[in-house]
């Protein structure tokens, strides 16, 4: 925390409703090794805060093992659109890999099947495609869907999140020719163990903050011993360093990461905002924005409600 003891909360607005949210707020720690960012969801009790502020903590005292490369790659992300608008923010994108958004509410197969096929047109034979379902089909719509999604796409690099439960992922799994990524079913450390013994999935989808932290990810990622897509939580290029830190110290590499979500927001706190550049996010230190952060500064009662928040939580280091 600075001087002052107020910490330093920023308040962005977003372009787009996410998780029910129109603007993400979080703290920003500064600290021997450089910035942190603590952006637990505002729903999130202390205990599942807790591990999102060890992350910000871990970025701000410690920083990050050293990177075995310098970039990352990344995928664009087509929300559930009609196939014009899906194409045209894939060609805009400039990425190799899409996540496609699919199942929505509302609408059907078949809309999903068509903003699949734009988003190979725009890719090329040679892009991948990926779709995230967020845990909207049943089981037996998850087969039926997956399979003509697999030939829409002329080949799905994975389907995430099929289903919601852990145990109809596994079910899934075996039903299928596609492989199976786990995001909504890790959410807490001990969750990508249970995806493990269950075989669950193929591939895991890590986030920084909720399982604590850069080191706490590359641990989990060994002990599971699946390939890792490290994704984000819609946080500022603050946050986001972090997971392109994660990105860039795995031993291996073999999937473009989720962490293209900076444009989701429609303001940013860093110097250079972490924007993929030919669908690639550098690696390295990422600073702030003095005024940016005059700008983005949320108000005084949201500082109040995250200084308190801070305390409750518990690691408040100014005591
Ligand atoms: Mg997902």
């Amino acid at each position: 925390m600075p001087e002052g003891g107020s910490p330093l909360v920023f308040s962005i607005p977003l372009r787009i409703r996410f998780r029910g949210i129109t603007v993400r707020e979080g703290v920003l720690l500064r600290g021997d090794a450089g910035w942190g960012e603590w952006s637990p969801f505002l729903e999130y009790d202390d205990d599942t805060s807790r591990p999102w502020l060890a992350c910000a903590r871990e970025a701000a005292d410690v920083g990050w093992p050293e990177p075995l490369r310098d970039a990352v790659p990344v995928n664009v992300t087509v929300p559930a659109t009609d196939p014009e608008r899906a194409h045209a923010i894939v060609v805009a994108g400039g990425c190799r890999t899409a996540k496609v958004k699919v199942a929505e509410r509302g609408q059907s197969l078949a809309d999903d099947l068509a903003r699949v096929e734009a988003v190979r047109d725009a890719l090329g034979p040679d892009g991948l495609v990926r779709v995230d379902a967020n845990g909207a089909w049943d089981v037996d719509e998850a087969v039926r869907a997956i399979a003509a999604l697999d030939r829409a796409a002329g080949g799905l690099e994975y389907v995430e999140q099929p289903v919601m439960a852990v145990e109809d992922l596994a079910v899934v799994r075996r039903r299928v020719d596609v492989a199976i990524a786990a995001d909504e079913s890790i959410r807490r450390a001990e969750d990508p163990y249970r995806v493990r013994d269950l075989e669950a999935a193929d591939i895991a989808v890590l986030k920084v903050q909720p399982l604590g932290g850069v080191r706490a990810c590359l641990r989990i990622a060994e002990d599971i011993g699946l390939p890792v897509v490290v994704s984000s939580a819609v946080e500022s290029s603050i946050g986001i360093a972090a997971g392109v830190a994660l990105a860039a110290a795995l031993p291996e590499l073999h999937h473009a990461c989720g962490l293209a979500t900076v444009q989701l927001l429609t303001d940013d706190v860093a110097v250079a905002p972490l924007l993929p550049v030919d669908g690639m996010l550098p690696v390295g230190p990422v600073e702030v924005d003095d005024d940016a952060l005059r700008r983005l500064t949320a108000a005084d009662d949201r500082v109040d409600h995250w200084r308190r928040r801070l305390e409750s939580v518990g690691q408040d280091r100014s005591s």
